[in-house]
């Protein structure tokens, strides 16, 4: 029985995308890929019925976060719309760069981007993905009226590819968000759906219930607040976690190695962007 949730459509296609890829495997393999596939999925779209074990307590009982409301007001009504913001953003984080889309065009860029994923051209990923992934973002639309604005791109060259989309086209209500690696490319790339990669899904399953608490704790300022938490990944693959020390850890239930995935999002302030706590998944769980 699929899982009914806002787009399902989504879901089953993730999970034929998995068990396509995973033909060569056993039929076990296959049904524990599955199972996996639906748990995070189900994490994702329906965070409040997490198991205890993987949810973080807190969610349930939102804090407040520590944004001085005076502070606030008064950033918010200078970054009314969407380019005011992105464009105060890419001034303040370096490296950034932003790109705005109206749903149907980002979709048309997603597909033009190259996918350097399969086996065979790792090697040519290396020397021309990134090169060609900024001529084709040059000619990629950067003039949408700011009424059309549904999807936003950011983008950290050699980091990931961050897609967001907004609940209606002009608002400044985030409904989704994925992490991409920035050498991908494809139909999948959209805000609802999941990297190939390990590790940036484990970055979106996070995310999704960071814009989740954004949302319902402060509304007013969550697209702001959630843009400037995804940027503080910029880091992801440099700093180490702050309670084991180390960069990569063994995650168990993966049996991968991964960096950091996790930071959060409770006490997250603008101000706090740049010294945001990072934790591997079990040490995360841990601590909170
Ligand atoms: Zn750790």
């Amino acid at each position: 029985m699929p899982l009914v949730c806002p787009d399902g459509a989504v879901v089953a296609y993730a999970w034929k995308r998995q068990l396509a890829g995973q033909a060569g495997a056993s039929a076990v393999d296959r049904t524990r890929l599955a199972l996996k596939a639906f748990t995070d999925q189900k994490l994702r779209f329906f965070p409040h019925l997490a198991d205890d074990s993987d949810a973080e307590p807190a969610t349930k009982k939102p804090r407040v976060p520590l944004v001085s409301p005076a502070n606030l007001q008064e950033e918010l009504s200078d970054q009314r719309t969407v380019a005011d913001f992105l464009s105060h953003l890419e001034k303040e984080v370096p490296q950034l760069r932003t790109s705005t889309y109206q749903r149907l065009d980002w979709l048309k860029q997603a597909f033009s981007l190259p996918s350097a994923v399969t086996q065979s051209n790792i090697e040519s990923m290396k020397d021309h993905g990134f090169h060609s992934a900024n001529q084709l973002r040059q000619g990629s639309a950067d003039h949408v009226a700011a009424d059309k604005v549904a999807v936003i791109e950011l983008f950290f060259p050699s980091v990931f590819r961050a897609i967001i989309s907004l609940h209606t086209a002009g608002s400044m209500e985030p409904d989704a968000v994925a992490f991409f690696s920035p050498d991908e490319g494809g139909s999948h790339m959209h805000a609802r759906g999941f990297s190939v990669h390990h590790v940036f899904r484990h970055v979106t399953q996070h995310a999704s219930m960071a814009l989740q608490y954004f949302v319902t704790v402060k509304p007013e300022a969550a697209l702001h607040l959630l843009l400037e938490w995804i940027c503080s990944y910029r880091s992801l693959f440099m700093k180490v976690c702050s309670k084991c020390g180390r960069l990569l850890a063994m995650d168990k239930q993966a049996a991968l190695l991964l960096p950091p995935v996790r930071r959060p999002y409770h006490n997250f302030s603008k101000n706090s962007s740049d010294d945001v706590q990072t934790f591997h998944i079990a040490c995360f769980s841990d601590k909170e």
